[in-house]
Parts: C-alpha cells; sequence; structure tokens
C-alpha cells in the first residue's frame, strides 16, 4: 500500500535531508531530487499517493481515537512567500481527513500573543494524540521575520536556536513526530508567482503589498534561513530541503515524507475491544 513508487529513485527523506555544509544560495530551486518522472504523469501519481496517505492518516486518528495511542505527527512549513505552503495544504493535506487534522497559520502575533514567550502560542496549537498537525509557518518565524526585521535585539534571539532543538526533543520524546519542510523558490519563479497574483483577480486576496518588501531582503532572509537549517536540522527532527519551482514536485515530495513518518509508526487498525460475533449475532437478531 504504502512502498515508494518506483518513479523515486530515492528516498524523499534522506535526498530532500539537510547535510551539514549545504549552502542555501546553491539549492537547485527547479530540481526534482530523487525522482525520475514527469510533470505529465504527476496528477495520477499524487491521486494514488493522496489514497495511501489517507489510509494512514486515518489509521493515525482511529489509534489515537480507539487505542489510546498517544502519537502524533507534526508537519511544519516554512517558505518565503509563493513558496507553495497553501497548495501543500490543499492538494496534499488536504486528502486526509478534517477530522484527524489541526491547521494552524501563524501570522503576526496578536497582542495577547505577544504577551508571552514566544512558544506560547505554538504549545497551544500542537496535535492531540491521534491527529496531523500541520503548522503554515510556525515558531521559527522567531529565528526569521523576528530576525531579519530587528523586531528584537540579536541577544534575544540568538539562543532561541538552542531553546527550539530542546523544545522539538521534549515533543519527540512525548511521541510527535515532526517532519519539517523548508520550501525554496527562486526569485524569478516568486516574481512570477507574485504577478499572476496580481493579473487574476482570483488570487488577489493572495497578494500582499509587504510580500514585495520582503523579497527585497532576500539575501538577509537567505542568511537567517542558513542560520535556521544549520543549528536546528537535528537527529530528532531534521530539516528537509524542499525545491518547490515544481509545485507538482513539491506536493508529491511531501506527501512521500508524510507518508513515510507514518509508515514508520507502524500503524495498524485498532482491533475491536468487544466480541465481534457476539455483537454481528446480536445485531441480526435485532
Ligand atoms: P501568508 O503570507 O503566509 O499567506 P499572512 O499574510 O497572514 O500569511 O502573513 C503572515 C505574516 O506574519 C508573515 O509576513 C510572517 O512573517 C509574519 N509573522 C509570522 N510569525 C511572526 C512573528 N513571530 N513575528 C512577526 N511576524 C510574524
Amino acid at each position: 500500500m504504502s512502498a515508494l513508487p518506483e518513479l523515486w529513485t530515492h528516498q524523499p527523506r534522506s535526498v530532500l535531508a539537510f547535510r551539514p555544509g549545504r549552502r542555501v544560495a546553491d539549492i537547485d530551486t527547479n530540481a526534482t531530487p530523487g525522482f525520475r518522472g514527469e510533470k505529465a504523469g504527476a496528477p495520477e501519481l499524487q491521486a494514488e499517493r493522496n489514497a495511501a496517505f489517507a489510509e494512514l492518516q486515518e489509521m493515525l486518528y482511529a489509534n489515537g481515537k480507539a487505542a489510546g495511542d498517544h502519537r502524533s505527527v507534526l508537519l511544519v512549513l516554512q517558505g518565503m512567500d509563493t513558496a507553495g505552503k497553501g497548495g501543500i495544504v490543499e492538494h496534499v493535506v488536504g486528502a486526509g481527513s478534517p477530522m484527524g487534522i489541526r491547521y494552524r497559520a501563524f501570522g503576526v502575533p496578536t497582542a495577547e500573543e505577544r504577551s508571552h514567550h514566544y512558544l506560547w502560542r505554538i504549545r497551544n496549537a500542537l496535535p492531540p494524540a491521534g491527529l496531523l498537525g500541520v503548522f503554515d509557518r510556525s515558531h521559527y518565524e522567531d529565528v526569521l521575520v523576528v530576525r531579519v526585521h530587528n523586531l528584537v535585539e540579536p541577544a534575544v534571539w540568538a539562543p532561541r536556536y538552542d531553546e527550539i532543538n530542546a523544545f522539538e526533543k521534549e515533543l519527540v520524546d512525548a511521541g510527535t513526530t515532526i517532519v519539517k519542510v523548508a520550501m525554496f523558490v527562486s526569485l524569478d519563479e516568486q516574481k512570477k508567482r507574485l504577478a499572476e497574483r496580481l493579473e487574476r483577480p482570483d488570487k488577489h486576496w493572495k497578494y500582499n503589498p509587504g510580500d514585495l518588501d520582503e523579497r527585497q531582503l532576500w539575501p538577509q532572509y537567505q542568511q537567517a534561513y542558513q542560520d535556521l537549517l544549520d543549528k536546528t536540522s537535528t537527529e530528532h527532527a531534521p530539516w528537509h530541503v524542499l525545491p518547490c519551482d515544481r509545485k507538482w514536485y513539491a506536493r508529491l515530495a511531501v506527501t512521500e515524507l508524510l507518508i513515510e513518518a507514518l509508515t514508520a509508526m507502524r500503524l495498524s487498525w485498532p482491533p475491536a475491544d468487544f466480541d465481534v460475533e457476539a455483537e454481528r449475532a446480536r445485531l441480526r437478531a435485532l
């Protein structure tokens, strides 16, 4: 059911894993690492793998609900504007059952959120047992936008890398599998996507004039992403570096990362905690 399709020459988990020494500036955002298929075959493969993911995700939910399994999965999506986070949520996570998914997007902190430690709102959004949590942006904004815009002093954000590592270790030890995906598009591709948002009235809602200001800060963001990857890619919660110029590839890859994470949990359907035969007999008699 969940064997990796032959079009993948390498496990996405390993081919996309961030390796020490890798430079953000050198990422080929147009590449399709580990995959030898073409765009033409992607929709069919995506549909097939969506079904495999959906079954596993339902199993995770069933175990949380009916078998007292305390485990959960947390997908962390980070990326510059237009990288395609929304598309992953819609076309990959959206294949699953909403009952078992907890989606949370993190924007500019509210006044209440600002009055707490930066991990407060993160802790409040963590997936309970059996759920797949999805963070559309995350605690990593607190070492990205916060750093690039000097929202706090370096003495405040610099210790956050270690703090985040410790926080994630705590989550993993408590039974959460964390799948971290850093999404990268080229500046050219970003320009195309922003232009499309301006062209199409059905995409105006996605356009934010502030995106152009962020775009100008790409070198600073690149440095912030480099440090983030260097400092927070741990054994317990490794980063995956995802080239996103080809949306079809990015979606297939994240689907496989989720399937891999769920498969590693060795899930099965929870056994009945009642006598199935006896219940069948009772039902027949009614
Ligand atoms: P998106 O751009 O993902 O569609 P929004 O328009 O709500 O969603 O933008 C979210 C904005 O909130 C981004 O510019 C992001 O950098 C910002 N943001 C997220 N977390 C923080 C934070 N902790 N501090 C400051 N700004 C943040």
